[in-house]
């Protein structure tokens, strides 16, 4: 593996430039006012090893929400409080061919519970699973295990991307009233509660760097990269990476796992946390997204990456 690290040592600044030059066929996400500021040709990578080797390239600088890369995470630990019949009770393990907002599959479909953890109503079933005492202890708890994972103490969410979100999901808060319909939320949650812990973990901001170390510790099994301590068991990470795998990236998850045959996630805010299991764990970031909701650059590098290095899992 020296060799192979060395070569992508060498040749990642030009993969870098050549797939941010795609950029231009995307555009940075709108529909979250906070979120269209961002810079569209930005592009920049950390890939972390698991033999503790670290590359970072490209506008690593900028620091941008997780949004729904986030949910992974969420799953984690809403597995970790409820195990895996208690998570099951409330979303399915189907991709569904849908937007990642759609409200469709929740009428149309028995036993109307989300299809599955990553898309936005299977994830705001999530945060009603997280415990805590009350809404703002669940944020903090959330918080607490992506500070841990991302060996970041400071991370925290964005306060303008939070409120931006708040203040213009009209779509989700009709999700959420209809999982309270549907009983998939109980009589206990309160859904503006529930609603309030979700925006706070999609805001959750962060740097490839950072991103890459959450993907390392799926990238080994759970451990933590320093001590070898278990983080997340075994278990959770393998249910994590076959959503990543089916649903990570929105509409277009076939394709990637055609093309890059990675476990992966993107978010809105352009990132990607992505994985070679055993091997590394990788953080991406370029705005710009393409119709598929993913950022152009970033899937263009990580396929040129599990191309040129045959890192597909298949
Ligand atoms: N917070 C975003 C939303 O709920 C997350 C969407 C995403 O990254 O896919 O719309």
């Amino acid at each position: 593996a020296a060799s192979e690290w060395e070569r992508l040592t060498k040749q990642l600044p030009s993969w870098l430039e050549e797939s941010r030059r795609e950029s231009h066929k995307g555009r940075p996400a709108t529909y979250i006012p906070e979120l269209a500021h961002a810079p569209a040709d930005a592009l920049g990578i950390t890939i972390m090893s698991t033999e503790g080797q670290s590359l970072t390239l490209g506008d690593c600088g900028l620091s941008f929400t997780m949004q729904s890369i986030s949910k992974v995470f969420t799953l984690i630990l809403a597995l970790m409080d409820h195990g895996e019949e208690g998570v099951f009770r409330k979303v399915g393990m189907e991709p569904t061919g849908d937007d990642f907002n759609s409200m469709l599959k929740l009428e149309l479909v028995e036993p109307g519970i989300p299809f599955n953890p990553l898309i936005n109503a299977g994830a705001i079933a999530i945060s009603s699973l997280i415990r805590g005492g009350s809404p703002a202890a669940k944020a903090e708890r959330i918080l607490a295990f992506f500070r841990e994972l991302a060996d970041a103490p400071s991370l925290k969410w964005n306060e303008a991307v939070y409120r931006s979100e708040s203040a213009t999901a009209h779509r989700n808060r009709s999700l959420a009233y209809f999982l309270k319909d549907n009983r998939v939320l109980e009589e206990q949650d309160d859904v503006e509660e529930v609603l309030d812990v979700y925006f706070k973990h999609c805001s959750v901001e962060i740097t490839c760097r950072q991103l890459a170390r959450m993907a390392l510790v799926l990238a080994l099994n759970g451990k933590d990269p320093q001590s070898g301590r278990e983080l997340i068991p075994r278990r959770y990470v393998q249910i994590a990476k076959t959503f990543m795998v089916s649903c990570g990236m929105y509409n277009a998850s076939g394709e990637f796992a055609i093309r890059a045959g990675l476990p992966a996630k993107s978010g809105v805010a352009g990132g990607i946390l992505a994985l070679v299991p055993g091997r590394y764990g990788i953080g991406v970031v370029g705005p710009a997204l393409n119709d598929k909701g993913n950022s152009v650059a970033g899937v263009h590098l990580l396929e040129t990456l599990s191309g040129e290095f045959d890192w597909s899992l298949f």
